[in-house]
């Protein structure tokens, strides 16, 4: 603390400040004058007492010269030099170097001054030392355990991603057998059987659905956080998969003497750009859960639109419930895995706690949001939000299943069935399902093996069951080749996918097959799936035997008949090279949009020509382009190039 009056100088490095005066030139001031005055003294008596003598006064004059600088000298050495030293000193320990300075043997208080700031720059320098090591000591030990925790980290991470892999990758190892054990079960429950044994065997089933519904939401756990989960961008419609979803509930809320409603907002799309696989499990994960916590009421899902700046944004489902509630400290956290808001009510209800979390992700993945808002006691809403990416109506109709080829012979002898499925047991299960129904099966253990029956009887099949995940040669790319193969291309195809529930129901119908039905097969949805085809089948028209020139003749006559002007051709023939060229340069670049604008123009030229072949081509292009699969776009710009260079033969 300075002491009040106390005049403070802060000078900063060498700078002295203006006012400076050293002491040793004080000190000599002073001496030297109080020699002149004592001098001056001197010389005023000797006036008054007319003594006065000159060379007196010189002497004096020179004596106080000669007293004056030797004060001065002696000062200097005494004062000035000792403090500059430690002056200089106090200067280096603020510019952080602390080194003793030298310290003249005065044998006063400056000498004492000078030793005791060594002193003190010595014990400054030990505690800086000490420091120092602590410091380096604390380092070393957060390096240490930065890298033990670092290593922890890896290690748990590497854990974690091998188990989530291990998993995504035994899915289909863990379905088959459960598939294996519910088809068999399905096959012996569908035969006479005692009451005691039907109930005790329904219990067996009933336990393995429970058991497969809990494999089917671990493994979708485990493949997201494996990155392995692919989010689809198809077109759909999403008004449908939502009516269809909550359709497969009605059984279960009629049990429960529940109302269950579907609304749709006028608003809402219908056509849009997605993967409706995933948002048909998100809206049956909430309907599942709206419909277990509700005991009376009703549970509605309601589809809606969502705008921005009065400009269509999204699409949102919401499903609500008049059900128990959820307490709000725990809303937060149901969407975490494996936690339940209640334990005692979930005990009752039954449930793994991974439903919403898988949700949540799904809907996350797919640029979207969930929230939820409840009462206890007063029922819940969950909202979820999705981007919207609409769609025109062609696009969404080309996806509807193809058409069957004519079969005569299928109400005389018994359907012959091609299984092409590699797993045994899977195997067994269809063949039991369909020897029920007096149907001839042949089996193909994969793909190629597929391919070479077809080759050597291919006209003797009515229809093919096709797995979809088999080794040498899988059922979507067994498919493609059937289905560019003239004698085929209208052969009833029925994916068999254990992914349907979780997966590609559209890759399949995209790839050229009719329909699809899910594992674990159920003996009555399988065989009503054939038979509908079968029937439809019987029911279509033979296509008129043409070939492809000739289909194209066929257009051209429907064109004159029309009475299109053949100047609409002749444009289209003119700028079709231009339009092929762009559409395989955008496929090349796999440019998506563009090539999804050009292959409209083609589809919607070709409408106007009214040439159906080159019209479906066209789409087939921009289907592929909208689900990014150039390479299947690039083939179908070879077809359409062939259909125009027909159309251009037949024009000339
Ligand atoms: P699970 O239903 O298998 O337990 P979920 O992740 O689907 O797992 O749900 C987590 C928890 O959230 C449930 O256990 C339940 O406590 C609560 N919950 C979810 N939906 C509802 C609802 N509609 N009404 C009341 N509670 C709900």
């Amino acid at each position: 603390m300075l002491a009040r009056g106390t005049r403070h100088h802060s000078y900063v490095g060498e700078t002295k400040p203006a006012k400076f005066r050293s002491l040793s030139s004080k000190f000599s001031r002073f001496t030297v004058l109080l020699f002149c005055w004592v001098m001056m003294l001197i010389i005023l008596w000797d006036v008054r007492s007319h003594t006065f003598d000159i060379a007196k006064a010189v002497t004096m004059g020179l004596i106080v010269a000669l007293v004056g600088g030797v004060i001065s000298r002696f000062t200097m050495g005494a004062l000035a030099r000792p403090l500059a030293l430690l002056q200089q000193g106090i200067t280096s320990v603020r510019e952080g170097k602390f080194e003793p300075i030298q310290v003249s043997a005065t044998h006063d208080e400056i000498e004492y001054l000078g030793e005791s700031f060594n002193q003190m720059i010595v014990e400054i320098k030990a505690s800086q030392e000490e420091v120092r090591q602590h410091r380096e000591l604390l380092e070393d030990r957060i390096r240490q355990r930065t890298e033990d925790l670092e290593k922890a980290m890896r290690t748990a991470l590497a854990a974690s991603q091998a188990k989530s892999e291990f998993l995504a990758n035994m899915s289909h190892e863990l379905r088959t057998p459960m598939n294996g054990l519910l088809g068999m079960l399905e096959v012996v429950l569908d035969s006479p059987l005692a009451t005691d044994q039907r109930d005790e065997l329904e219990i067996a089933q009933r336990s393995a659905y429970a058991l497969l519904a809990l494999l089917n939401d671990i493994l979708d756990l485990s493949k997201i956080e494996a990155g392995k989960m692919m989010i689809e961008a198809i077109p759909y419609d999403v008004r449908t998969v939502l009516e269809d979803c909550v359709k497969s509930f009605q059984a279960r809320a009629t049990q429960k003497k529940i109302a269950l409603h579907f609304e749709v907002d006028p608003q809402a799309p219908s056509k849009v750009i997605g993967d409706p696989l995933r948002v048909r499990q998100i809206a049956a994960n909430l309907l599942s859960n709206a419909l277990k916590f509700t005991d009376r009421g009703w549970v509605c899902l309601r589809l809606a639109g969502i705008a921005e700046d009065s400009r269509p944004a999204g699409i949102s489902i919401a499903v609500s419930d008049t059900g128990a509630g959820i307490d709000p400290d725990k809303l937060a956290a149901i969407f975490e895995k494996f936690t339940q808001a209640d334990g005692s009510i979930t005990r009752k209800y039954g449930g793994t706690g991974l439903g919403l979390a898988i949700s949540k992700r799904l809907v996350e993945m797919q640029g979207g949001q969930i929230h939820v808002d409840s009462k206890v006691g007063n029922g819940s809403t969950f909202s979820v939000t999705l981007p919207w990416s609409p769609v025109s109506e062609p696009i969404a109709l080309s996806l509807a299943p193809r058409t069957p080829q004519s079969l005569e012979s299928a109400s005389h002898s018994p359907v012959y069935v091609l299984l092409v499925e590699d797993n045994l047991i899977n195997q067994k299960v269809v063949q039991a399902i369909l020897r029920k129904k007096g149907y001839r099966i042949d089996v193909a253990n994969d793909g190629r093996d597929a391919l070479a029956k077809l080759e050597a009887q291919g006209d003797a099949y009515n229809i093919v069951l096709m797995d979809v995940q088999m080794p040498v040669l899988d059922g979507l790319e067994t498919t493609r080749i059937i289905r560019k193969d003239r004698r085929w291309d209208r052969l009833p195809i029925v994916a068999m996918t254990a992914h349907a529930m979780n997966g590609d129901r559209e890759r399949c119908l995209q790839a050229g097959m009719n329909s699809y039905v899910s594992k674990p097969v159920q003996p009555a949805h399988l065989v009503s799936v054939i038979e509908n085809l079968l029937n439809e089948w019987s029911h279509t028209p033979p296509p008129p035997p043409v070939t492809e020139l000739d289909r194209g003749l066929a257009d051209r006559l429907m064109l004159e008949e029309s009475g299109m002007a053949n100047d609409l051709l002749e444009v289209f023939l003119q700028l079709a090279p231009e339009r092929l060229q762009f559409m395989e340069a955008a496929a090349s670049a796999s440019d998506g949009s563009k090539l999804t604008a050009e292959a409209r123009k083609i589809a919607d030229a070709a409408d106007q020509l009214a040439s159906r072949a080159l019209g479906e081509c066209a789409q087939r292009i921009e289907l592929a382009a909208l689900s990014r699969d150039f390479p299947a776009a690039l083939q179908e710009l070879e077809t359409l190039r062939r259909g125009i260079q027909e159309l251009a033969a037949l024009a000339v």
